[in-house]
């Protein structure tokens, strides 16, 4: 049974493991110091967390913010993206040092994950995130992870660590996430207006959905915002994942906030696990192709991608790569794996399979994306 409710978080037959991400404007104060008597109820709800037999990996941000101060630099570190750079490894050094220290003194051993986009977009890397993760927590470990920002430049960059989270979250398969955040959850408009109202459950991230998300972060001080937030949820409910958006800021905030029933909880729609649920949350394409309508609906029931519904293709995508499909409106309508590369696909597009053997100079494939390799957004 996936979760379904905020106390849900609360229960170990339910929540077997967690992710919990702390956002830059939670963990560090304006002066730039670790908030560590704050962190500390955090780290006890971790404890008891463990006591109560659930795994939990932390994604902690801050670094930047952290490092921005010491080096004195603008913009809380973020105007330039070597000043973002340098911030960031300044500032993990002593993040991972107060995350060490405050969970040894409960008795917890940490281990510092750092991590990019990348790594999760190549498959046996995402498979070396996952086997690490697990064995950490077979024995006890409580992962704390970062996007390895010192390193991950502009595209190539999640930039906020809540789909970091999220990814994370289905690389060791956990049951929820909950995202510490300013804010207590998601609003229907600008949380400062006054008729603005949370959002207790969200079944399923809509276009109305996004439409809410400008309310974004108060603080200016993470990268993330609510849209970013959503996107995360996105990941999370394909994987079967319950996500919350919960305010962290007052002390012990899970605790409080699930108490009082105050956040906002996405719930899991599909439990797409191992490669399908890896395919579901690539982020970075290499090329893309439009479908037209018939396409379309062949693939909602369940068909691949065949040659003959194709009506564009873009980009250098090569055979064996991950590619999002679109419809002719330019929404997205799944993404899977490609069985020729893009010039290819140009070739026959539009063609009938008897008509396709002549092009390639060879036998065509059964489909240009098989359904095995294919998951609709
Ligand atoms: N990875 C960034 C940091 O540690 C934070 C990204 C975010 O704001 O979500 O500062």
């Amino acid at each position: 049974m996936p979760i379904q409710s905020l106390l849900d978080f609360r229960d170990p037959d339910v929540c077997k493991r967690m992710v919990i991400k702390i956002g830059s404007a939670l963990l560090v104060d304006n002066s730039g110091r670790v908030e560590v008597e704050w962190l500390r109820t955090i780290v006890n709800e971790i404890w008891t967390a463990r006591e109560m037999g659930m795994d939990v990996v932390v994604v902690s941000s801050g670094s930047i913010a952290i490092g921005a101060k010491q080096l004195d630099f603008e913009q809380g570190g973020r105007r330039t993206l070597a000043e973002a750079q340098a911030s960031a490894s300044v500032g993990q050094i002593e993040l991972a040092s107060v995350w060490r220290q405050l969970l040894a003194e409960r008795g917890l051993v940490a281990a510092q994950m750092l991590l990019t986009l990348d790594d999760f977009e190549n498959r046996r890397r995402y498979l070396n995130i996952s086997a690490t993760l697990r064995r950490l927590l077979r024995s006890g470990v409580v992962p704390v992870v970062n996007e390895n920002d010192t390193i991950a430049t502009g595209e190539i960059r999640f930039g906020d660590n809540d789909r970091l989270a999220a990814r994370v979250a289905q690389a060791c398969e956990a049951d929820g996430v909950i995202l510490l955040t300013d804010v207590d959850g998601l609003y229907d408009k600008h949380p400062d207006e006054p008729d603005a109202e949370r959002l207790d459950e969200v079944d399923g991230v809509t276009q109305e959905i996004h439409d809410m998300a400008d309310g974004g972060s108060s603080s200016g001080l993470g990268s993330g915002g609510m849209t970013a937030k959503l996107l995360a949820a996105e990941i999370a409910e394909r994987a079967g994942i319950a996500l919350a958006i919960l305010n962290g800021k007052p002390e012990n905030p899970i605790a409080r906030a699930m108490a009082a029933q105050a956040g906002t909880l996405f719930l899991p729609q599909r439990d797409e696990t191992g490669r399908r649920g890896w395919i579901g949350g690539r982020m970075r394409f290499a090329g893309s192709i439009k479908v037209d309508d018939g396409c379309v609906q062949a693939l909602r029931n369940g068909k691949s991608v065949l040659a003959a519904g194709i009506i564009n293709a873009e980009g250098d995508f090569d055979r064996g790569d991950i590619i999002p499909v679109y419809d002719i409106a330019g929404n997205l309508v799944a993404k899977g794996l490609v069985e020729y590369d893009v010039s290819d696909v140009e070739a026959i597009m539009g063609k009938q399979s008897n008509e396709q053997e002549a092009i390639l100079g060879h036998a065509p494939r059964s489909a240009v994306m098989h359904r095995d390799h294919l998951v609709l957004m």
